[in-house]
């Protein structure tokens, strides 16, 4: 039965992962590579959990438990000795996930199952890094993750049926809503999204219609809380375009290749919300749209 859980990385995701396990009466070890991040993102816990209180959806109690709940490190070893399930969050680059999934695969016990939060890598290729593939999955959450109810069970080509259920049962724990998929590039959630920002994209480009309009339609047409481009601003139009290119190659069709224009802006540093500019302009801190002539051919 899974009781501790360890969650590597303690960033946007997994400060929230670790928030949510918490919560939910596991025990958790969160691991970042250095002090000031494990400290930043356990202000990010309690402040959000603060607000909760506020709000009457928890109250001090469980407040003050999920935060017992949680303890910090930054030896990855040490914070796997005693882990039933581990959730890597770190940052989205390959070669790093290889690298911690091998650690995590000397340093965990035996019995334990090895997940990734990751986007867009293959978790049958994360698999391949250790000696344990069946017990490797993915658990892909959303952002916010206290928010957000579901959790994108992935499938590697090794992954074992009793990890899979053992997974889905945690994520119901949770008090999430779980898939079980297949993994393939862009897995279902990605794979659906991605191709739809990356035409809103190209009917911006090819000058169908502007930034207001195309998000307009598809927010009071398809009753979608956000429009596509706003949507690709708080996603980031880097991880949009690298989700869209390890589409393209991963599933050799040309109908994933990114727009020219999503290239352009990333080259040019417009990456959304987290560089204060992209299909809106957020340096004033209000939403506003950015004149039809940045986004010329
Ligand atoms: P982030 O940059 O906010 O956080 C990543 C954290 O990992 C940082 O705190 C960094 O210091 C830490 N880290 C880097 N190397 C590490 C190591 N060796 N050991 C421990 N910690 C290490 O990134 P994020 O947005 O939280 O994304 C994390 C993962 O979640 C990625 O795989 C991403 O694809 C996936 N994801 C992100 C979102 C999203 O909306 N942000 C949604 C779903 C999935």
């Amino acid at each position: 039965m899974i009781q501790n859980i360890t969650v590597i990385g303690s960033g946007t995701m997994g400060n929230g992962i670790a928030h949510v396990c918490a919560q939910n009466g596991f025990k958790v070890n969160m691991v970042d590579i250095a002090e000031p991040a494990l400290q930043k993102a356990l202000q990010t816990i309690a402040s959000n959990l603060e607000r909760q209180v506020s709000k009457g959806t928890i109250d001090e109690t469980v407040k003050n438990t999920t935060l017992q709940n949680i303890a910090t490190f930054t030896d990855l070893a040490g914070a796997v000795q005693n882990a039933d399930l581990v959730i890597e969050a770190a940052t989205e680059n390959i070669d790093l996930k290889l690298k911690i999934f091998r650690q995590l695969d000397e340093s965990s016990p035996a019995h334990t199952i090895l997940a990734s939060n990751t986007s867009s890598i293959s978790i049958t290729k994360i698999a391949a890094a250790t000696q344990r593939p069946a017990q490797v999955i993915g658990m892909h959450f959303f952002n916010p993750v206290p928010m957000m109810k579901l959790v994108e069970v992935i499938n590697g080509y090794a992954t074992a049926a009793q990890t899979t259920q053992a997974v889905l049962e945690v994520s119901q724990k949770l008090g999430k809503i779980a898939t079980s998929v297949n993994d393939y590039p862009g897995f279902v959630a990605n794979r659906i999204l991605m191709p739809m920002l990356n035409e809103a994209f190209y009917t911006l480009y090819e000058g169908v219609g502007g930034v207001e309009e195309i998000d307009t339609v598809m927010k009071l047409g398809m009753a979608h809380p956000m429009g596509p481009l706003q949507l690709a601003d708080f996603v980031g139009l880097d991880v949009c375009l690298n989700i869209l290119r390890v589409m393209h190659e991963g599933l050799g069709n040309p109908k994933y290749a990114p727009c020219p224009l999503l290239v352009n802006m990333v080259e040019a540093g417009h990456l959304g919300i987290k560089s204060g500019i992209g299909f809106y302009d957020y340096t004033a801190g209000a939403k506003a749209s950015i004149v039809a002539a940045r986004f010329r051919k």
